[in-house]
């Protein structure tokens, strides 16, 4: 378990759904706000977004192979 900076919860379990755009608005919301006030999440979510362009790559590649 770990100590949150403050009494912001972290985003990391819903940073995939927010990648996906699967979010309901609300949580979006509390997700992008997050995301400025959290670096650790910050990089998370880029690290996220990388994977997820990879991920759209390897998939069409696939697809055409
Ligand atoms: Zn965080």
């Amino acid at each position: 378990m770990t100590a949150d900076p403050g009494d912001t919860p972290h985003v990391r379990q819903l940073l995939g759904a927010y990648v996906l755009d699967a979010l309901e608005a609300d949580e979006s919301g509390t997700v992008a706000r997050h995301l400025q006030q959290c670096g650790a999440c910050a990089a998370a979510y880029v690290e996220i977004m990388d994977a997820a362009s990879l991920l759209a790559l390897i998939n069409v590649d696939d697809l055409l192979e």
